[in-house]
């Protein structure tokens, strides 16, 4: 089912999960673990990450060689792995980088051979070790390109001429940034950018992480007065402890609340920052639950035990 539909026949808000593949050589069993810590709180869907290759150069016998590196593959297994054993909607992540339109078809025939309905599309983050996206030669430099390819697909235009061809059935969702996407001038240009995605045929935007439920609701006005008429989902991510104060905002290019970033420092130990964290998270979703928003997307970037002390609060409040 596609997940605009999952969205428009809610009753109430629902909740997903987005989960990260284990480094390489790792079991999967981390990510059921994960799956099995939350399943309780009924996840409508699970997306799950893609991670580039980084291309890297190794001197062997005076001969140097380049050597496609990949931390984390393995994200339409365990799509197909978690379909399969917990009968619930996944999603693979589909980036830009480092293919071409020619490998992206390739890899969308298979999706489609294999079943997969809902896709999410993402140019990707430079590789480790670059400064700047590049694209491939005949790739794409922009999300909303590869939301034009599938939706072409979606129509039956294969990137050459085929006589009767079967149409792909994706339904595609797209980043958003409440707080702007960091290369972006600013947040005007940057929705305009958004829209194009939506307009190329993306039927659901899931946000960055947000911190404010006003933050969240002022870049859904802003949306909405851009002509933006898709479900915008937020996304939401439990702050644990006093590392993230550092690398969330390295990492994602966003500010942290001050109350937020109080409460953890001011915090006794460990416990308590945690517990901070967990309660700051708790009273972000219920403000994010009083916006009425379609569902709530949770980071757990391998802090199952600490979405699942948000979750069982909610329960009964709305979730
Ligand atoms: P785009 O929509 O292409 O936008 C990138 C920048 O280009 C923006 O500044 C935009 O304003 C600008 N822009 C867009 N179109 C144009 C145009 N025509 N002309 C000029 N400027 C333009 N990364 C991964 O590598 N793997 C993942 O699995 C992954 N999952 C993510 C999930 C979510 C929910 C989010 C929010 C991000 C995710 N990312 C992931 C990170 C994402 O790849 C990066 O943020 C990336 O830098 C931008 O991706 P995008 O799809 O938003 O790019």
């Amino acid at each position: 089912m596609h997940i605009t539909e999952h969205l428009q026949n809610a009753k109430g808000t629902l909740i997903s999960l987005e989960i990260t593949p284990p480094e390489k050589g790792h079991s999967i069993q981390g990510i059921f673990d994960t799956v099995d810590r939350l399943a309780p709180f009924s996840p409508s869907f699970i997306n799950v990450t893609y991670h580039q290759t980084s291309i890297v150069y190794e001197e062997e016998d005076d001969v140097i060689r380049k050597v496609p590196k990949r931390k984390k593959p393995g994200t339409v297994g365990i799509c197909a792995a978690l379909a399969n054993r917990y009968l619930i909607e996944t999603v693979p992540h589909l980036i830009c980088g480092g293919f071409d339109r020619y490998e992206t078809e390739d890899a969308l025939i298979d999706l489609h051979y294999l079943g997969f309905e809902n896709l999410f599309v993402i140019r990707g983050d430079p590789p480790p070790g670059f400064k700047e996206y590049r694209p491939e030669p005949d790739g794409y430099r922009h999300a909303s390109e590869l939301v034009e390819q599938i939706a072409n697909l979606n129509r039956g235009k294969y990137l050459e001429e085929l006589d009767d061809a079967v149409p792909t059935s994706f339904c595609m969702g797209v980043a958003g940034y409440p707080e702007k996407h960091y290369e972006s001038p600013n947040l005007a240009e940057d929705i305009q950018r958004l829209k194009e995605k939506v307009d190329r045929g993306a039927g659901y935007i899931i946000t960055q992480m947000v911190f404010s439920a006003r933050v969240f609701g002022e870049f859904v006005k802003r949306a909405r007065e851009a002509g933006i008429g898709v479900p915008i989902v937020p996304g939401v991510k439990v702050i644990t402890g006093e590392k993230q104060l550092v690398s969330i905002p390295r990492d994602f290019h966003l500010d942290l609340p001050e109350p937020l970033v109080e409460g953890i420092k001011g915090a006794a130990s460990p416990e308590e920052a945690k517990r901070f964290g967990t309660g700051y998270a708790v009273g972000l979703c219920r403000d994010l639950l009083d916006l009425k928003v379609p569902c709530i997307h949770f980071y757990t970037m391998g802090r199952s035990g600490a979405v699942a002390d948000v979750l069982g609060r909610l329960k009964g409040r709305g979730l």
